[in-house]
């Protein structure tokens, strides 16, 4: 979608330090990181957010899951432990509607959250 940032990095108009790729789902850096690993995992299709889920998004939302824990296995912070986050709206603090899921991890973190 035009000026959706997240749209324009998976369309290389915009860099990215990309970690991972396949025809579904694409993984990189936050550029503002919240803890010591920080990567946030996108679909390639536009959703905005969690609202706009449909049943037939069940599979690829999966595949978010399935990667983020991969990803923490590959920065190692499977055992220390991590955290998966995808905050709806404004007052959750989306502030980029393209959904993403945040994995958190390499420090103690906090619960519950502010
Ligand atoms: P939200 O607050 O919407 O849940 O998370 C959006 C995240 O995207 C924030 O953690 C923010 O730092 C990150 N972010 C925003 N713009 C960019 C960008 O251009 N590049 C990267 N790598 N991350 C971004
Ligand atoms: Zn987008």
């Amino acid at each position: 979608m035009i000026n959706c940032i997240f749209c324009q990095i998976i369309q290389r108009q915009i860099p990215a330090s990309i970690v991972y790729e396949d025809e579904q789902v694409l993984a990189f850096h936050d550029i503002h990181p919240q803890a010591p690993k920080h990567i946030l995992i996108i679909p390639k299709i536009h959703i905005s957010t969690l609202n706009q889920l449909e049943s037939e998004h069940g599979a690829l939302m999966g595949k978010l899951i399935l990667t983020a824990r991969d990803l923490a296995h590959e920065f190692g912070i499977h055992d220390s432990g991590y955290r998966l986050i995808l905050n709806c709206n404004y007052g959750a603090g989306q502030t980029v509607f393209h959904i993403h899921l945040h994995l958190l991890g390499g420090r103690r973190l906090g619960w519950p959250p502010g």
